[in-house]
This record gives C-alpha cells, sequence and structure tokens, in this order.
C-alpha cells in the first residue's frame, strides 16, 4: 500500500501485488501527472472524492481506450503491469509492422468510401497508429480523410455513423452552450474548427453532417503541422438544415428542422465564442464552411475581438496567391503585369482577390490600381459597375466594363493571364474557354480550385490537353498525372491543406491575439518559397504534400515573427523560434507506460 498526497487530501493507492512494481510507480510519478497515475493504477485505486475520479484505463478498458490503447504494441512489461496478459495475441509488434498491416487491410477495399470508413474506425481504436499512418502516408491519405472523400463522407455522415466526436453544439442549446462545451473531457484546448455545415465543399448546406469536415481539417493539423490531437476540438453548430433529402433521412443525424436565422442565429454564435474563450483561454477559432452570407459577417465581427480566421475565406487566398507566385517563376512575369479573372465571387474568390490586391499594395500598387487587376465573374456574369445589387464585397471589384454574360466572350475581352475557379461548380472551363487561354497565353494559369472533384471547374487532362501542355494547371482536389505529347504533368493540388496547419501553428506558438492577413500573406510567400524547380519543371505551383510539415514549420515561424513584430504575441519570443516551434510537433509515436 503506497501514500500519496493529492490536492491536500491523503490518497491511498492500493494495488495488487505484482501487479505495479514500487519502482514502475515512482518512475511513472515522475512521467506523467498524478492523476492519471491514480488512475492508471485503478484496480485498487481507493480513496478518492468520487466526482474527481477519471478513468486512466487498465485491462480491456485500456484496448477500448483510443487515446492510450497500442494494440499488438504494448510490451511484454506493459502486459504485466497493465493488466493486458491473455487479452491480446502473444507477439509483440511493432509499430512499423502495425503500419504495414493497416495499409495492407486499407488498400483491400474496394471504395474510398470504405476506405474512410476503415481509417476513421482506426482512429476510434488506436490515435497514435492512426496518425503514425496518416503522416507517413500523407499523399495517399490525405484524399482519403479529406477531399474529395470527405465530401462523401458527410454526405452519407448519418449512414456511416458509427462513434460520435468532437462536440455538436444545436440550436437548442441557446443558454447553455458553455455548459455543454465543458463536457468535453480535455481542458488544455488550443484550436478550435468550428461549422454551422450550411457550405460543406462545394456540397452546399449537408446541416449537422458538417462535422466530418471539422474532424477532417483537425485531422489535417496533426498529421501536417503536428498539432497534438488532444489540443484540438472540433465542433458543428447545428442550427437545422434547407436540404429536403437529409431533412426526410430517417437516420440524419441533426435537428430536423429549418435553419435558425437572423438574431437567435447570432445570438448562438456570439455565445458560442464567449463561452469557447472562458473555458479554453486564448483558444484559436477556425471559421469552416459557413455559407457566404455568414462568413463574412462572422469574420468581420471576431477577427479583431479573439484569435479567429475563416480558412475559406483567408486559407484559399493564401494558396491561390502561393500558385499565382509559383507560377510567376515559371513565366517570368510580375505580380502587377497580371490580369486575373476569378470565376466565382464568393469566400473563396473574394478572399483570393483581397489577398492579392494586398501583396499588389505591398508592392507599390495603389488599392485602385490593384483592384483593377481582379475580376469576377459569378453566376450572373462579368461583375461590373452597370450591374444592380451587387453586395458590398463584389462592389470593390466592379469595374468600368460592357456587361458580358458568359464566359467565353468575357475572357475573350478581358484576356486574362490567369483564371481561377472558385465557383463550386463544373465544366465551367470548357474547351473554348480553354483553348481561348491558350490563344491569349504563352502559359495561361488556369487554376481549378473548386471542392471536392466533382465540381471542378474542368480537370488535369482537360487544361492539359485543351492548351496543347502550356497551360500552368491547379486543382482543389487531387488528379494523376497526364502526358500530353510525350510530356508527363504532374499536377499541384492548390489546397488550403498547405496553409492553415501551418498558420494555425505559427498562431498558438506565440499565443497571438489574433491572426491577421498580413499572416497569410507571408504564408504565402513562404509558401511559394518551398516550391523547388524541380517541381516547377514537372509542373507543380506547390511543394509535393511529403514536406507538408516541413513547409508547415516554416510558416508557422514567418507567421509567429509577424505576431512578434505586430505586438500581437502574448508569450516571450523564444530564442530560436523554429527549434521553439518543432519542439511543440507531435510525432506519433508509443509512450512506454512503465
Ligand atoms: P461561395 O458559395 O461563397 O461562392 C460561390 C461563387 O460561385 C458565388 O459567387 C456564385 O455566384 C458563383 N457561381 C455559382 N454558379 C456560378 C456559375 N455558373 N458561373 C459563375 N459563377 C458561379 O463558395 P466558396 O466558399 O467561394 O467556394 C467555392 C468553391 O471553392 C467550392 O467548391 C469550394 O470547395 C472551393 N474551395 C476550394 C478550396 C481549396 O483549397 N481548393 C478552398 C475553399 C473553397
Amino acid at each position: 500500500m503506497y501514500k500519496v498526497s493529492f490536492e491536500d487530501e491523503d490518497v491511498v493507492i492500493r494495488f495488487k501485488e505484482g501487479m505495479i512494481e514500487r519502482d514502475t510507480l515512482s518512475r511513472l510519478l515522475d512521467r506523467v501527472n498524478l492523476e492519471s497515475v491514480l488512475n492508471r493504477c485503478k484496480p485498487a485505486v481507493a480513496k478518492r472524492n468520487a466526482g474527481k475520479r477519471s478513468g486512466f484505463p487498465y485491462g480491456s478498458a485500456l484496448l477500448q481506450d483510443p487515446v492510450f490503447n497500442k494494440g499488438t504494441a504494448f510490451t511484454e512489461e506493459e502486459r504485466d503491469a497493465l493488466c493486458l496478459r491473455g487479452l491480446l495475441p502473444p507477439r509483440v509488434h511493432t509499430q512499423a509492422e502495425q503500419v504495414a498491416r493497416v495499409l495492407e487491410n486499407m488498400r483491400r477495399k474496394t471504395s474510398d468510401l470504405e476506405k474512410y470508413i476503415f481509417l476513421v474506425s482506426l482512429q476510434d481504436r488506436n490515435k497514435t497508429l492512426f496518425y503514425r499512418v496518416l503522416i507517413d502516408n500523407i499523399e495517399e491519405l490525405a484524399p482519403i480523410v479529406y477531399t474529395p472523400t470527405v465530401g462523401q463522407a458527410c454526405l452519407e455522415y448519418g449512414h456511416i455513423f458509427r462513434r460520435p466526436r468532437g462536440i455538436y453544439l444545436s440550436a437548442n442549446d441557446r443558454g447553455r452552450v458553455a455548459d455543454v462545451l465543458r463536457n468535453w473531457p480535455h481542458k488544455g484546448i488550443h484550436i478550435i474548427v468550428v461549422t454551422d455545415g450550411e457550405r460543406i465543399l462545394g456540397l452546399g448546406d449537408l446541416g449537422a453532417n458538417g462535422m466530418g469536415i471539422s474532424v477532417g481539417k483537425l485531422a489535417l493539423y496533426t498529421a501536417c503541422a503536428g498539432i497534438h490531437p488532444s489540443i484540438s476540438l472540433p465542433v458543428t453548430i447545428d442550427v437545422g438544415t434547407e436540404n429536403e433529402e437529409l431533412l426526410n433521412d430517417p437516420l440524419y443525424i441533426g435537428l430536423r428542422q429549418r435553419r435558425l436565422r437572423g438574431k437567435p442565429y447570432d445570438d448562438l454564435i456570439e455565445e458560442f465564442i464567449v463561452a469557447a474563450q472562458e473555458i479554453f483561454p486564448r483558444v484559436l477559432i477556425q471559421f469552416e464552411d459557413f455559407a457566404n452570407s455568414n462568413a463574412f459577417r462572422l469574420l468581420k465581427e471576431y477577427r479583431d475581438v479573439v484569435c479567429a480566421f475563416n480558412d475559406d475565406i483567408q486559407g484559399t487566398a493564401a494558396v491561390t496567391l502561393a500558385g499565382l507566385l509559383s507560377a510567376l517563376r515559371i513565366t517570368g512575369g510580375k505580380l502587377r503585369d497580371q490580369r486575373v479573372l476569378f470565376l466565382g465571387a464568393g469566400e473563396a474568390g473574394i478572399g483570393a482577390g483581397d489577398l492579392l490586391t494586398s501583396a499588389l499594395v505591398s508592392e507599390g500598387l495603389s488599392t485602385e490600381e490593384a483592384r483593377e487587376r481582379c475580376w469576377f465573374f459569378d453566376s450572373k456574369g462579368l461583375v461590373v459597375k452597370s450591374r444592380t445589387g451587387l453586395t458590398g464585397h463584389k462592389l470593390r471589384y466592379s469595374h468600368d466594363f460592357e456587361c458580358v454574360a458568359d464566359l467565353l466572350p468575357a475572357v475573350e475581352k478581358l484576356k486574362p493571364t490567369a483564371v481561377i475557379g472558385v465557383s463550386g461548380r463544373p465544366k465551367l472551363f470548357t474547351r473554348p474557354v480553354l483553348e481561348a487561354m491558350a490563344r491569349l497565353n504563352e502559359r495561361p494559369i488556369v487554376f481549378s480550385l473548386s471542392n471536392p472533384t466533382s465540381k471542378t471547374e474542368c480537370t488535369a487532362e482537360d487544361a492539359y490537353t485543351w492548351t496543347r501542355g502550356r497551360a500552368i494547371f491547379a486543382s482543389g482536389s487531387p488528379f494523376d498525372p497526364v502526358t500530353v505529347d510525350g510530356k508527363t504533368f504532374f499536377p499541384a493540388q492548390g489546397n488550403n491543406v498547405y496553409i492553415f496547419p501551418g498558420v494555425g501553428l505559427g498562431a498558438i506558438a506565440c499565443w497571438s491575439r489574433h491572426v491577421t492577413d498580413e499572416m497569410f500573406y507571408v504564408a504565402a510567400k513562404t509558401l511559394a518559397g518551398q516550391v523547388s524547380w524541380a517541381d516547377l519543371d514537372q509542373g507543380r505551383v506547390f511543394p509535393r504534400l511529403t514536406k507538408i510539415r516541413e513547409v508547415s514549420v516554416r510558416i508557422a515561424v514567418a507567421v509567429a515573427e509577424v505576431a512578434f513584430e505586430r505586438g500581437l504575441a502574448t508569450r516571450e519570443r523564444p530564442e530560436d523560434l523554429e527549434r521553439y516551434i518543432k519542439s511543440l510537433m507531435y510525432d506519433p509515436q508509443y509512450d512506454n507506460y512503465v
């Protein structure tokens, strides 16, 4: 029997002889906090305030715990100490052997959705192994864990649902949001990804099914920037849905009601923001896949009040700007000489226009001159002064030009050097549009950024074939290499996965008060700087995803530098910022528990 002092009270730990050695106990006491030791010894943990008892598992409960489970990798010593003997097959496997088994099983699945379900189940069983597999195979698995497969998963979320993850807040939780957030078992949350599910990728209103996006983004935070999974929290605010199919689906997981709008909606969001700050001080909030009408408003309202950003607006903008900067390394052109036509004037398009404008202003142009380089074409045609009913954010890009309702004549008249698809509508970059771009430019820049693959404005094959291999192409969702006239092109994925993990890591590393546009600008420049000439030669305007953790560190350092320079950081600057940031990054290796 051992007696341990805990919070001014004596706690008596008893355990069965042989189950845990005295040395083991003292080593555990050195390594982990007392509470988890107490729980680790739970077979005989005795006197504790009942309410304070929390459960570090042992025996079969440990095998069910995704955070601590190591499956067949539990060592002989751990099997003895933690009552696992007999509950596992005798052979102890290494993590590498487990990874091989996971990959073998996953690759046997016949559809990407099946692979997604398999990986999510692994995440439910053994988080360390899940992240090891994801990090070491990021190019293969990012399209499964995130776009495009996550889109399919969100469409069918209620049907493939196994275990809940994250926090679901609903319209019925008004007045008790803080209590709901307190139900989350971890207190040290530093990043929240929150959605209300109204504009999931290019798939529209998927209501509570949007949780798949918050979960997927946070998996990428961990894989791509080493954010420890225990400090992140996916949140879905279910305010209803306008999606008839979901409302009529008996297996839909959300509220069966129309969307809350107006003041009650705003009040709920505000209650969430306030409660999140109170319960998780300094938490970074990433707004994700809110519809256009709320996204801009919420960003404007909260960006200077708390530490928050909108990935669809700001993250996409940075990845687009980075792609343009890389493309100009191929063409030798200057940013100020470009005329960029955005197809789609929503969150992604306007966000990118705004960041491009900032970049041009920092190169010496006036705001007016900078905006003249950005053109928009939306569902009603070219955004021009004579159009009525333009909303605020489009107004600033409405130019003196004739009304043009179709894309092809717009391209022919405007002669853009780059077309950027962010409309969420497939196949709008038609053969005549791409051929026109190739006629007008030696190296036309064509970014087809809409997700998922089913919504892309053109495929990689379309872009390369119809420009005779001259397009500098990037897409939101991945495409296989394409060979045209004997040359093989490796299309780059212009996805904000290159940006948000590094920005988030940088912001939380220095405890930044806010996330600013300048941070996204430096992130874009840093990302573009990470593209090698070998990448560019193969047609890639972004680095390989296999380099993503390196890229994220550089972005995080650049972002944190901005925070320190601008007085936004609320902690002291470490002497070696890069080393410090690297030290924060989670590497999913198994801990030794004994
Ligand atoms: P949004 O709803 O805010 O904006 C869509 C815009 O497209 C609107 O301006 C709309 O008028 C316009 N549009 C609709 N139909 C059109 C048509 N037929 N012709 C021209 N314009 C049309 O959406 P958003 O947040 O800007 O996202 C748009 C797309 O961009 C989505 O598919 C999304 O997945 C994708 N996206 C990709 C990334 C990435 O990393 N690659 C990041 C964010 C968004």
